[in-house]
């Protein structure tokens, strides 16, 4: 089953691409493997994933351990500050940075033998007072004030924006999305990652210009 869902998610991925002028190789597939169990993982990887993003530390660590070393692990989940240390020295890439002080205390523990640690600024893009991400004003100092960290490498931007239904709709935000990045960049920044897109909207997406789309139910079905 992961392998069938594995292929159609590929498929819709190489589809979408054409549907936009990009190119599949853009786009990176990460199978968000939360609650989920190592032998699925392993059978993704067998099936050609090796992208795979976990949302809580305790689980991931077990998962990491006991797994090839060629898989590439993306920390999605909320970060409480007092796990970032062991974050940093087990991931390689954190795409929920929305503060400084996080940002800092993961460049203090990042490993100088793993060489950068990958990260992405969290956005709150539908300004939800519940929800993790930085407020889009925000952006530009937390940019400021990160820049001289040396142990992280700042790739882009990540967002979960709220349900919507309808392809059109799920556009309009990541486009949204599209443009404070291409924004961003006009105003010196390198960035080259979007990471957005889920089971229910990479679609839209990857139409938008998402590079790395985070998959869980559309891979490995519903959660245990
Ligand atoms: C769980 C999760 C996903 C995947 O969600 P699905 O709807 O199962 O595809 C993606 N991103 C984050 C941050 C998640 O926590």
């Amino acid at each position: 089953m992961i392998s069938s869902n594995l292929h159609k998610i590929n498929q819709d991925i190489e589809e979408n691409c054409k549907l936009s002028g990009r190119k599949t190789d853009e786009i990176i597939l990460i199978g968000a493997s939360k609650a989920q169990t190592i032998e699925s993982i392993k059978e993704a990887y067998e099936s050609g994933l090796t992208h795979f993003g976990e949302n809580y530390l305790q689980e991931a660590e077990e998962k990491i351990e006991n797994l090839s070393k060629d898989l590439v692990w993306h920390y999605i989940g909320s970060i409480q500050s007092r796990k970032a240390k062991r974050i940093a020295e087990i991931f390689d890439w954190v795409h929920t940075v929305d503060s400084v002080k996080v940002a800092m205390k993961l460049n203090n523990a990042r490993p100088k033998s793993r060489g950068f640690l990958n990260v992405c600024l969290q956005l709150n893009i539908d300004n939800e007072e519940s929800k993790s991400g930085l407020d889009l004003k925000e952006i530009d100092s937390f940019v400021e004030q990160t820049r001289d960290l040396e142990n992280l490498k700042i790739r882009g931007l990540m967002v979960i924006p709220k349900p919507r239904e309808a392809l059109g709709q799920q556009k309009e935000i990541f486009g949204i999305v599209k443009n404070i990045f291409l924004e961003l960049n006009d105003k010196g920044n390198n960035f080259d990652t979007l990471s957005m897109g889920m089971s229910s909207d990479y679609a839209a997406a990857i139409q938008e210009g998402a590079t790395m789309v985070r998959v869980g139910t559309g891979i490995f079905g519903p959660r245990k």
